[in-house]
């Protein structure tokens, strides 16, 4: 009897009374995520996780507002990602779930001069109608075109593959990996110029001019570089003409919007400071309004990790800090006035039938100067995207007549997208940092687009209901008294 008695207490000292995480009579608990950022990437992410009905997500966004580098005011339409493609399944996916309409970016029928800022000209131009546009096409830079055209599409066609793959369910831990199962790996490695001579495009030395003029340009407009920037985020820039681009009316930050309505979301919430319980396992968050989120059983980081400028306190033994990629800073300046079309050129006038220039040679004030698209029925509201801030001075030759101006700074507009160094052992960047801790910019380094973050968020939000899947915990155990912690050395 009392060695009965003896067994019984030290069968309860030895198991206090927590519940068996393989307790399957308990109800299964919901669990809590924690996204920090809410731009396109945090917003995918948080819808994502939603879509399997027993994750609670809560976003934190420093800025008073939702969206990042989608980003418009009642004045500007988009300041940051303007358009989305065609073949773009999430962002059409997201559309369409959120009932928005889309319209073309660009006022007009989004024609687009190729300016040379030296010669004061536009050495190229597309027209409102496709067929006349191909007949430029070919005129200009002959057979190129159409290997051009051809280089790309090869490129997209493997990047497509992702959708087929994260429907069944794969996932990766790296964006290595992710590029290598697609077959893309090779091309971060490769410039855009070496890869479309290997279609057949002929380099300034063979003397075509494609080269210099449409892909510098296209480069240039979508990353702030040039033709020598890595082959896969190169096609991605080649992308598609007029209609095939769609923005949402009412500005692209509607998807960010809509996606996050179901969710907690605290804006003007920087995160600051990240710690995890050593017997929970579960996170806690500290926030730049004084608030907190504790009891968190997985982060998801959706911002460039550098911006996010965390700090940590007992993190699990397998977490590393991510590498990240440096960015480009990016001026926006938008006009409100009435272009001095004799400044682009004297015969025919760039309001008359461009709507969008962009800049082909190295240097000059801006890289692409586009008609946006509404706002003040009077005048036209023009884009400007530059290296370095425009100043008043160059706007009163550019326009005879400026009513108002808004700039803009992008400190972190895209990253560095210049081919990777061929090494034995080629850098890593990991979706999982640790134990439930992610970071959905991890393919960012690669190429940066809204469609491409929303890959990114789809495969965090596989990897995180894969871990806890894997992790079966039902329910949170409660805290041990403090006798029993002392006697296990946990204090
Ligand atoms: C000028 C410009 C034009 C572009 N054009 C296009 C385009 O036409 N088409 C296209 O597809 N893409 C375009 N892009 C690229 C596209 O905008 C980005 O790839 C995409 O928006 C990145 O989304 P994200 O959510 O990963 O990052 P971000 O949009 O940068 O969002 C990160 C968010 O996290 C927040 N944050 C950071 N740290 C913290 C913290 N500690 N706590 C809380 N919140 C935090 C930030 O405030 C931000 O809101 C463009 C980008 C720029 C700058």
């Amino acid at each position: 009897m009392c060695y009965a008695l003896l067994f019984v207490i030290i069968s309860f000292l030895l198991h206090p009374s927590v519940s068996s995480p393989a307790d399957s009579a308990s109800p299964p608990v919901r669990r809590k995520v924690v996204v920090i950022g809410g731009g396109i990437a945090g917003a995918a992410t948080a819808s994502f996780l939603g879509d399997y009905g027993d994750i609670d997500v809560t976003v934190v966004e420093g800025n008073s507002h939702l969206g990042g580098r989608v980003f418009s005011t009642a004045w500007t339409p988009e300041i940051g990602a303007s358009v989305y493609h065609d073949v773009n399944a999430y962002m059409a996916s997201f559309v369409k779930r959120l009932n928005l309409t889309t319209a073309l970016p660009y006022a007009g029928g989004g024609t687009m001069g190729l300016w040379n800022h030296s010669s004061h000209s536009v050495v190229f131009a597309t027209s409102p109608g496709d067929l006349m546009t191909m007949g430029r096409s070919l005129w200009r830079y002959g057979r190129d075109a159409l290997w051009m055209q051809r280089a790309r599409e090869a490129m997209v066609e493997r990047l497509l593959a992702i959708y087929p793959k994260q429907e069944e369910g794969t996932s990766y831990e790296t964006a290595e990996e992710m590029l290598e199962d697609l077959g893309l790996a090779p091309f971060l490695t490769m410039s855009l110029t070496e890869y479309l001579a290997s279609f057949g495009v002929r380099t300034e030395e063979q003397g075509g001019v494609l080269l210099q003029e449409m892909v510098r340009a296209l480069c240039c407009i979508n990353y702030g570089q040039d033709e020598t920037i890595n082959a896969l985020a190169g096609c991605v820039a080649l992308k598609g003409r007029g209609k095939e681009l769609h923005g949402v009316v009412g500005g692209n930050k509607r998807i960010v919007e809509g996606l996050l309505k179901a969710h907690d979301v605290r804006t003007n919430a920087r995160a600051t400071h990240i710690s995890r319980d050593e017997y929970t396992k579960l996170y806690k968050i500290q926030l730049s309004n004084g608030e907190s989120v504790s009891d968190v059983d997985a982060i998801v980081v959706a911002a460039p990790w550098e911006t996010a400028n965390l700090t940590f306190h007992g993190m699990p033994a397998d977490f590393s800090p991510p590498q990240q990629p440096s960015y480009v800073t990016t001026h926006v300046t938008f006009v409100a006035g009435v272009i001095n079309a004799t400044y682009f050129d004297a015969d025919t006038g760039a309001d008359d039938y461009h709507t969008m220039l962009i800049r082909v040679d190295r240097g000059g004030p801006f890289r692409s100067l586009g008609k946006t698209r509404h706002f003040h029925a009077s005048q036209s509201v023009y884009k400007i995207f530059s290296d370095n801030k425009v100043h008043d001075e160059y706007l009163r030759h550019v326009f005879s007549d400026v009513v108002e101006v808004y700039r803009f700074t992008w400190q972190g507009a895209y990253p560095f997208l210049a081919p990777l160094k061929k090494t034995s052992e080629p850098p890593a960047h990991f979706f999982s940092l640790g134990f439930n801790i992610f970071h959905v910019s991890a393919l960012e380094y690669a190429v940066s687009t809204m469609e491409t973050q929303s890959i990114a968020a789809r495969n965090v939000a596989l990897l995180v209901r894969r871990e806890f899947l894997r992790h079966n915990r039902t329910i949170i155990p409660p805290r041990p008294k403090t006798w029993w912690r002392w006697w296990n050395n946990e204090l």
